[in-house]
């Protein structure tokens, strides 16, 4: 029988949706609990109905719903028996999870009680009292690095990525026993030059934790939900690099770090 009686049992968050995946996000078999809320403003996003930290009703589509922490596990416990052949386990992916950290932290811990294996996908952009205590409930991290570059990071991302690179350095040298993974969007033309790419290299290479890094070609998956929010879409004209154009960017940076795929 479960416990109701747990911290954050009762917690109320603003979730987008649960989806069952297999690729993207993690180890096996994965159950992923998308939030809603997020501070940065990615031209390229994928998800641009996870930004707002409310729930949106648009031309009769709604984003989002409120499930207390116990909701969404009796959601992720269904996918037990799945988890268990392939290795899997529940991700916490956004929007930003720093927006609800609270929430984060509660729903991790309890599944990590229940021996679920847990992943996050995260920028970082929070305060770092909030990031950690998220970190150490984690067995893998997923980090977005896109940007080492300030000003460009504020153009394309509406944001400084000062203390993204605070954290990440934080997490990467920490005393911790978590996967961490970073991952670069390459944007063509935006952040594939080599300068930037060496650059994101140098960093990535102080971070004594990292497993790897992996880089994730720029895609147009978002495009049919900005038609649906009724909003333009920053980067319909650029297309998607080519293989020669992935393995090109994986040489630059692979001079600094050990592994990239
Ligand atoms: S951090 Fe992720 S969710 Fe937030 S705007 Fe960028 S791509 Fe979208």
């Amino acid at each position: 029988m479960i416990n109701n009686n747990y911290e954050g049992y009762n917690l109320k968050g603003t979730i987008l949706r649960l989806e069952r995946s297999s690729i993207y996000d993690g180890d096996g078999y994965r159950t992923v609990v998308f939030m809603k809320g997020c501070p940065l403003r990615c031209q390229w996003c994928s998800t641009p109905e996870s930004q707002n930290y409310r729930i949106e009703e648009v031309k009769g589509n709604r984003y989002g719903k409120i499930m207390t922490v116990e909701e969404v596990l009796q959601e992720v416990r269904k996918d037990i028996p799945f988890y268990f052949h392939s290795g899997g386990g529940m991700t916490v992916s956004g929007g930003e999870l720093l927006s609800q950290p609270e929430y984060v932290r509660c729903l991790l811990t309890r599944a990590r009680w229940e021996a679920i294996d847990t992943a996050i996908e995260t920028t970082l952009y929070g305060s770092w009292e909030a990031a950690e205590p998220i970190l150490q409930v984690s067995n893998t991290v997923f980090a977005d690095l896109k940007f080492t570059d300030d000003e460009k990071h504020r153009e394309y991302c509406g944001v400084s990525n000062k203390l993204i690179l605070e954290n990440l350095k934080k997490a990467g040298t920490m005393n911790a026993d978590y996967k961490l993974i970073i991952r670069t969007p390459l944007i063509p033309g935006i952040n594939d030059s080599e300068a930037e790419l060496g650059s994101i290299g140098r960093f990535c290479a102080q971070l004594t934790n990292l497993d790897y890094l992996q880089l994730l070609p720029y895609h147009r998956l978002g495009s049919d939900t900005y038609r649906k929010l009724g909003r333009p879409y920053p980067m319909k004209d650029l297309r998607t690099p080519s293989a020669e154009h992935m393995d090109w960017c994986q040489n630059i940076i692979g001079k600094y770090v050990k592994t990239v795929i």
